[in-house]
């Protein structure tokens, strides 16, 4: 069998809550497969941003191992280990201004994963380009700043910068959430043709339920800062194991 693409085993991450401390991640794992899209889901609180960010090596946890790629990742990542890992792993959010730089124009701000990759120059030009056209917005898109996009066109940057570098794994946590109804659905089917064209691995973290049955092919339920139940998308959803489960299918289904 070959080895999962993200192997995660018994971590943990504490957060001080006045004098005690909270396990938003409690000796949690997980296995995510090259290739794959494995849902997220659990309800809010239940730790799913948290895990998705020491993932991306956005946070650091209190113990447990990360081996992405066969490599142990570190607790704690310095500037250069983050940026050569983030040419693996990406991550989607909510809404993209987390990620998008106010004063830097969406060009600029596509070209700036390449940068770790060596990419520079007109090459990292005509890579902008291709993604502006990818994610279907006319080049002048390019001349503007965050804050003159709408949340869509904003989302589709975040997701093409996400995907420039062609990364093994990407994040999405609650990637439509933000946005109108009748946005989602674009949005959605522009990450999995992404995914199907690239073959990248994607861990997709929503509350909708719904999203997550006809994106994923295996899911996984996360309560307490564990996972409770994972196996394939159809058994979760039809036959659910564990009680959670079935109590939060009966809530949004
Ligand atoms: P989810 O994404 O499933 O809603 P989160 O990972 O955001 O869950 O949060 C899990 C728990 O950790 C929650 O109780 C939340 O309040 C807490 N938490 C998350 N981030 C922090 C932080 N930076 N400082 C303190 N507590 C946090
Ligand atoms: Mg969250």
């Amino acid at each position: 069998m070959m080895a999962p693409f993200v192997d995660i085993r018994e971590l943990r991450c504490h957060f001080k809550s006045g004098d005690n401390l909270l396990a938003a991640v409690d000796g949690l794992n997980l296995q995510i497969r090259a290739g794959e899209v494995l849902g997220l889901v659990g309800e809010s609180g239940s730790g799913k941003s948290t895990l998705g960010r020491i993932i991306a090596g956005l946070q650091s946890s209190s113990g447990g191992d990360i081996v992405i790629d066969g490599e142990i990742m570190p607790n704690k990542y310095s500037r250069r280990q983050f940026r050569a890992m983030s040419t693996r792993v990406q991550m989607v959010f909510q809404d993209s201004y987390a990620s998008l730089n106010p004063r830097m124009t969406i060009l600029a701000s596509l070209q700036e994963p390449l940068w770790s990759l060596g990419i520079r120059g007109k090459a990292a030009r005509d890579k902008a380009a291709y993604w502006l056209d990818r994610v279907s917005l006319p080049q002048s898109a390019g001349e503007r700043y965050p804050h003159e996009l709408s949340g869509g066109q904003r989302q589709r940057i975040g997701i093409a910068r996400a995907f420039i570098s062609e990364p093994k794994l990407v994040i999405c946590d609650e990637p439509v959430s933000a946005l109108d109804v009748s946005v989602q659905a674009q949005i959605i089917n522009l990450l999995q043709d992404l995914q199907r064209e690239h073959n990248t691995a994607m861990l997709f973290i929503a509350h909708d339920l719904a999203v997550v049955r006809f994106l994923a092919s295996r899911t996984a339920v996360m309560y307490l800062g564990e996972i409770v139940e994972i196996g394939p998308t159809a058994a979760v959803y039809e036959s659910p194991r564990h009680p959670y489960t079935e109590r939060l299918l009966a809530a949004h289904l």
